[in-house]
């Protein structure tokens, strides 16, 4: 079953509200414009600094040498962007992100950080990315992939753009599979963090759809075979903090 198919036709879900599928990006949109400026002090807040490591292991998995050119789709701020160049200074990335409040919040600190060459900011849809067939070594989504309307399409145009052999890289929130950490995740989750993200971001609904958008998204093996689905082979996860977040690996054969 795809993650589609649970909702009525027309239908998919918004956090754990129905809405029409035309509505969805909208309301996706209005929740990173609402939070953008509060995005990466609430990142650090809500995680306890632990997603900077899980960052850390998507680009260590990565792993990107030389002149290499990646799309980092959903870059939002641009964490992952900036991370790739402090590892590998020669390539090139183009960040693309369908919010503009996100892109400029990144755009603003490439330049508090003299960061104006090798990076590219790019308003675009991960379901109509605007780049050619086959133009790009590796493709990158962190926390992004679970907001966009239809998966199955981000991820056709992932294996599109992607050059034969190129690599799909995805950090998402996953499935905690031990019951003990997930009650304890459960009641943070609930409790705790939207409460947060009302006091720090003026907030509380952004992150009650955030907490419950982790709840709809497909867990690892269901995620890993819509990869499958969408053609790419060598598919790979690898858990991170227990199955509180994972890292799907797979190449365009
Ligand atoms: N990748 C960044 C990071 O890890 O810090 C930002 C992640 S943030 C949680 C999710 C981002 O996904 C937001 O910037 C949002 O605008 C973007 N997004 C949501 N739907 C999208 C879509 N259909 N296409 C491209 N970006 C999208």
């Amino acid at each position: 079953m795809t993650d589609m198919q649970e909702n009525a036709a027309g239908e998919t879900h918004f956090g754990f509200r129905s809405v029409p599928e035309s509505e969805k990006a909208r309301l996706v949109r209005s929740v990173f414009d609402s939070v953008a400026d509060r995005y990466d002090l609430m990142n650090d807040l809500m995680s306890g600094g632990i997603h900077r490591l899980w960052k850390a292991a998507m680009i260590d998995w990565l792993n990107p040498r030389g002149a290499i050119r990646i799309l980092d789709v959903a870059g939002g701020t641009g964490d992952i962007a900036f991370r790739i160049l402090d590892r590998a200074p020669q390539a090139e990335v183009l960040v693309a992100d369908i919010n503009v409040a996100m892109l400029e919040q990144g755009r603003n600190r490439a330049i508090d950080q003299g960061r104006l060459r090798r990076l590219t900011w790019a308003c675009m849809d991960a379901e109509r990315l605007a780049l050619p067939d086959r133009s790009v070594d590796a493709y990158t989504i962190a926390f992004g992939i679970r907001n966009v309307t239809h998966i199955d399409i981000a991820l056709a145009e992932a294996f599109r753009v992607l050059k034969p052999g190129g690599r799909f890289l995805c950090l998402e929130f996953s499935h905690v599979r031990n019951p003990a950490l997930a009650a304890l995740y459960d009641a943070y989750s609930f409790n705790i963090l939207p409460k947060l993200g009302g006091f720090v971001a003026n907030d509380e609904a952004s992150y009650r759809y955030l907490v419950e958008s982790i709840r709809r998204f497909p867990d690892q093996d269901r995620f890993a075979q819509m990869i499958v689905n969408a053609g790419f082979g060598n598919i790979q996860v690898r858990d991170l903090s227990g199955g509180i977040a994972a890292l799907h690996s797979a190449r365009r054969i």
